[in-house]
């Protein structure tokens, strides 16, 4: 598949040089799902700007270069003849460098009268091979991925050996466009990341802060039950306490520049952990403490390279579902087990099928806190939980944190990526760094083990996730507005104003839609904002609120779903109560 895709990069190479002769080719390889190739347009290049309305033009051509493409030549240059034949791209003379450097052989892959620096990997018969392909997309990516350097077009595209395989990526692609975060969050406003504030920067909306709210809300009665208790720390803290942490040694390429303030220098928190150490300190503790677990809705800053930033999936500010968990080394296995299921209980909650745990432990090549045997004994715990879990996962090299392994839970977003959602880690390191105690039985002191928790992870990325797993149609108790209430005429406006404070009387998130409108048009309205319910009063409802000879006068209404679906008509009360009990008993 890499060589079909990676050929396939050729061939569009081939097609874009014969509209934009001048244009210089950089680096073509194929990625999960197509290809790319990046290219320098330049200003002497034509036709200046490249934009995606060149795409027909261009597969056409490619369709019609392919039939004169038989195998791939390989030939092989020196390096006199490579920084000739190259000699007016700068990019391939700098690929050409790092080759002569690597002491490799320059070798250039000709098919039809197209060539280029390339070290292999093709398809063997492109004519027949090379059908079934499609330009998605551009983007600009800089040389070496590097902001100082020059920015490049990068034109993205896919093939498939078969049509069948073909159709049925575009088909999805054109779903997974329509579950988009970015598009629904614009939709249904509920965020917005912009430039005035700061780009990977998030500003909920009031429909997304509702939505965000009820999940911390959640989250903290469900923490409460299993034994956490909630804190507030500060953004900011002394750089010190990040030295003493190791942070400033092994995350600092995370971490925001520190600030000055009265001569001493600060900085803005990448992670929670040290300060709930703090609470852990503030008085001596002793094994009757322990399991002690402090947990805090906090947001974390953390330096993210501005192409990596993906809407809500990667962002430079983001509040996690935190806790830390202070225990004895017998109690760790548990805790780390009881924080395992919590984690799968909660995805059930959120409906998510499918995702895998990863552990992730330590590798050779990078820095890590502490001794060797305390990281066995950390990388032996979590196995055990694991095994004593019965779950599947996989072990991942070098995917620890700098303090211990972790497990991670990853969930897919709507393009079928896989994204690092909730966590569990096993820590050695920092009770010892920061010198924690408690009291044995025995009347010893002993140091505690951490373990550091997110089960939703950065709330963020995780609302990414469920944006796109509802595709905007959030169950009943997340809805920013549960129930629109639609008065067919302004006749009905004055009962309709009685059933929303009824509604709002019950903690009902409610909206009357007041506009003079036909009523199949506010119906439309409501279906795309996607609110579950919507409540009818016309003269049906009110004659038959009459027939109903009670003192208390019972209103009734008709209520529809956004499915379309017709509930009937019933009494106010009575549908207050359906939807009280649908909001509390959704997990
Ligand atoms: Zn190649
Ligand atoms: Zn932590």
């Amino acid at each position: 598949m890499d060589n079909l895709r990676h050929s396939c990069a050729h061939l569009l190479a081939a097609a874009v040089l014969f509209y934009y002769p001048k244009a210089k080719l950089t680096l073509g390889p194929s990625i999960e799902n197509g290809f790319y190739y990046d290219i320098d347009f330049g200003p002497s290049a034509g036709s200046g700007h490249f934009s995606e309305k060149e795409f027909p033009k261009i597969e056409q051509k490619m369709h019609e270069l392919v039939k004169k493409w038989g195998k791939f030549e390989m030939i092989e240059l020196s390096n006199d003849e490579a920084m000739k034949q190259f000699d007016n791209n700068e990019y391939k003379l700098d690929l050409i460098k790092g080759i002569v450097d690597k002491k490799e052989k320059i070798t250039v892959y000709k098919s039809g009268d197209f060539s280029d620096l390339c070290r292999g990997g093709h398809v063997e018969n492109p004519k027949e091979q090379l059908r079934y392909f499609k330009l998605l997309s551009i983007a600009g990516a800089y040389w070496r991925g590097d902001e100082k350097n020059k920015m490049l077009t990068r034109i993205y595209g896919t093939v498939f050996p078969t049509k069948q395989e073909l159709d049925e990526y575009l088909k999805m692609l054109e779903e997974a466009k329509k579950r988009d975060h970015r598009k629904i969050g614009r939709e249904l406003e509920l965020f917005t990341i912009n430039n005035e504030v700061g780009s990977g920067i998030t500003l909920w909306l009031p429909n997304g802060s509702i939505i965000r709210r009820e999940i911390e809300n959640f989250m903290v009665t469900e923490q409460i039950k299993l034994g956490f208790k909630h804190v507030y720390s500060p953004h900011i803290g002394r750089k010190s306490l990040w030295e003493k942490s190791g942070h400033w040694d092994l995350y600092r390429e995370k971490m925001y520049s520190p600030m000055d303030v009265d001569g001493d220098e600060y900085l803005v928190k990448p992670m929670t952990c040290p300060m709930h150490i703090q609470s852990f300190t503030f008085n001596p503790k002793s094994y009757r403490d322990l399991p002690y677990r402090i947990a805090e809705i906090g947001s974390v800053y953390r330096y993210e390279q501005s192409g990596e930033l993906a809407g809500l999936l990667r962002v430079r500010a983001f509040t996690q579902d935190d806790a830390h968990i202070f225990c004895t080394q017998e109690q760790a296995v548990d805790e780390f087990i009881s924080v395992f299921n919590f984690i799968n209980k909660l995805y059930k909650v959120f409906g998510f099928k499918d995702y895998r745990v990863r552990l992730g432990v330590r590798s050779k090549k990078e820095k890590y806190l502490g001794e060797d045997s305390l990281w066995e004994k950390a990388q032996e715990k979590a196995v055990e939980a694991l095994d004593k879990t019965g779950s599947k996962y996989f072990i991942s090299e070098g995917d620890a944190a700098f303090y211990g392994p972790k497990a991670d839970f990853l969930i897919k977003d709507a393009l079928g990526r896989e994204w690092q959602c909730g966590t569990v880690q096993i820590d050695f390191m920092l009770p010892e760094r920061f010198n924690l105690k408690y009291v044995a039985p025995d009347g010893l002191e002993k140091t505690p083990v951490m373990i550091h928790r997110a089960p939703l992870g950065s709330l963020e990325r995780f609302l990414a996730i469920l944006i796109e797993q509802y595709a905007g149609a959030f169950p009943l108790w997340l809805s920013p507005v549960q129930v629109a209430i639609l008065p067919i005429s302004e006749k009905f406006l004055e009962p309709a104003q009685r059933v929303k404070e009824e509604l709002l009387k019950n903690n009902i998130r409610v909206e009357l839609n007041d506009e003079n409108k036909s009523l199949g048009g506010k119906i439309r309205q409501v279906t795309l904002q996607k609110i579950p319910f919507m409540i009818i009063i016309g003269d049906k409802e009110i004659q038959r609120s009459k027939v109903k000879d009670q003192k208390e006068e019972e209103l009734f209404i008709t209520i529809r779903t956004r499915e379309g679906k017709d509930l009937g008509m019933m009494e106010v009360t009575k549908f207050i109560n359906q939807l009280k009990s649908q909001i509390e008993n959704f997990s």
